[in-house]
């Protein structure tokens, strides 16, 4: 054990998902590759044009907010901060310091101190001989700022944090929150210490996926016990993240912090959230479907799911959607509902990780699912059948009968067709008849057996069974 404890705190920016970005009307769209297309006299900072606030994406804030429990302001307002970088034109970004949207709250069991909306800036890129560019789309695109308590403990919670409250915002349908996209991006703030007070801390910019979260900040935490047990101090700076060489490495020394000389904001009118009826706390809940951990619970305690496999249909859109819509085919069938999450966790994601696809290239509907379900049950097919079934909906589509049938997996129930079938292998295995009825259980599997090799596998093992029964 070492004799540090780690303090983590995360500062998490998160685009938000809307129409037009956060004080005009030009596109919000990440996807957009020509650069400077999205773009007004607004955002670009021209001198006289006037700015609007998006109540789309103040609203996507307040349902996190309500989402997590936190508290939701009454009145808020804007400010500037001022800084100069090309990526700003406007020589200030338009943020919130003294009144965030929310305080307060907790996810994972982490405490959230507060969660504020600003616009995000320009991208630049840095070219080869001197060169650099800026595309102006995502400027003035609608950003929420997460901040915690330094309360995390690890890598691994920390990278936890950040996949929950991915899948919060993509849950709310208020960003996709995609790390490798810059949709999310997470700073991580450690110190270690051997005292009650906290050490020095070190800020990890840069994190552009989950697993560099969890690698840098564990990297960190080694790196300053070393540090101290080296009898030297850590230093307060910003480091940033090398994946390749999976270490963190300086970026700058920040000898004070820098003076933003925040004003609020003169060109926006004050935010009277409670005046507004669409802001207001009744109207967010209602408007907030069931969130994550609501359904892991239902998985587990209405349907006994296992843990692991909540998560693949909790994580999954298009997974959870299958076991979705068979919850409510099968209602009141639990062995039903619990044969789908088999299928789908286990089967069906074994069929993309072999196929390399991802789910959302699944070309099965959830009505093709069900029915192969259905036929399992039925004993239309066998549970070996039914995966092959699976691989080709999975990957082609269709419907699950005719698939079945194509691959010549559909089986023989028709009780009078098989009767004919039974009676035949009886008459002629007469001494196996007899061992039968002299209480050899194992005589019986050798019929069966016989009969599925007369029928080219294509009878229902099940049914066959029940036949000889009746008629020895
Ligand atoms: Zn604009």
């Amino acid at each position: 054990m070492s004799i540090y404890t780690p303090t983590i705190g995360l500062e998490i920016h998160a685009e938000l998902k809307t129409k037009t970005k956060m004080f005009c009307n030009s596109k919000n769209d990440p996807d957009e590759k020509s650069p400077n297309v999205n773009i007004c006299p607004v955002c670009m900072g021209h001198p006289g044009t006037l700015p609007t606030i998006n109540k789309e994406a103040v609203r996507h804030v307040l349902k996190v907010g309500t989402a997590l429990g936190g508290e939701l302001a009454t009145n808020t307002y804007f400010d500037r901060k001022n800084y100069f970088y090309p990526d700003l034109p406007k020589g200030y970004q338009v943020s919130q310091y003294k009144n965030p949207l929310v305080s307060g709250g907790t996810l994972k069991d982490v405490l959230v101190t507060r969660i504020h909306l600003e616009e995000d800036t320009a991208r630049s890129s840095h070219e080869t001989g001197n060169t650099s560019l800026v595309d102006f789309n995502r400027a003035g695109i609608p950003l929420m700022e997460l901040v915690t308590e330094p309360v995390i403990k690890s890598g691994k919670q920390a990278s936890d944090f950040a996949r929950e409250l991915r899948l919060l915002l993509r849950s709310l349908e208020a960003g996709e929150a995609n790390m490798e996209k810059g949709e999310m991006r997470v700073e991580a703030n450690v110190s270690i210490s051997d005292s009650d007070s906290l050490g020095t801390k070190v800020e990890i910019k840069n994190l552009n996926s989950l697993k560099a979260v969890e690698q840098a900040v564990a990297f960190e935490i080694g790196r300053q016990e070393d540090v101290l047990k080296r009898g030297e101090q850590v230093l307060q700076e910003t480091r940033g993240w090398d994946e390749n060489k999976q270490i963190t490495f300086p970026q700058r020394i920040k000898e004070e912090s820098q003076d933003y000389r925040y004003f609020p904001e003169p060109d926006l009118p004050r935010l009277d959230i409670s005046d507004i009826p669409e802001f207001s706390l009744e109207r967010l809940k209602s408007e907030i479907s069931e969130l994550p951990w609501e359904k892991r619970s239902r998985y587990a305690d209405v349907y006994g799911i296992k843990d692991e496999d909540i998560e693949a249909l909790v994580q999954d859109k298009k997974l959870g959607t299958l076991f979705e819509e068979a919850t409510e085919k099968f209602a009141d069938d639990k062995n039903m509902i619990q044969t789908a999450a088999n299928y789908i966790t286990s089967d069906l994601v074994g069929i993309l990780k072999r196929g390399k696809k991802a789910s959302q290239e699944i070309s099965m509907t959830s009505e093709s699912f069900c029915e192969l379900m259905l036929m399992i049950k039925e004993g239309t097919v066998s549970s070996r059948g039914a995966k092959d079934v699976l691989s080709v909906l999975a990957i082609e589509g269709g419907d699950a009968k005719s698939v079945g049938e194509g691959l010549g997996l559909i089986q023989k129930s028709n009780e009078d067709e098989l009767k004919l079938v039974v009676s035949n292998i009886i008459s002629s295995h007469k001494d196996v008849v007899e061992d039968y009825k002299a209480g050899k259980e194992s005589a019986l599997q050798y019929l069966v057996g016989q009969a599925m090799k007369e029928t080219k596998g294509s009878a229902n093992p099940q049914i066959l069974q029940k036949l000889f029964k009746e008629l020895l």
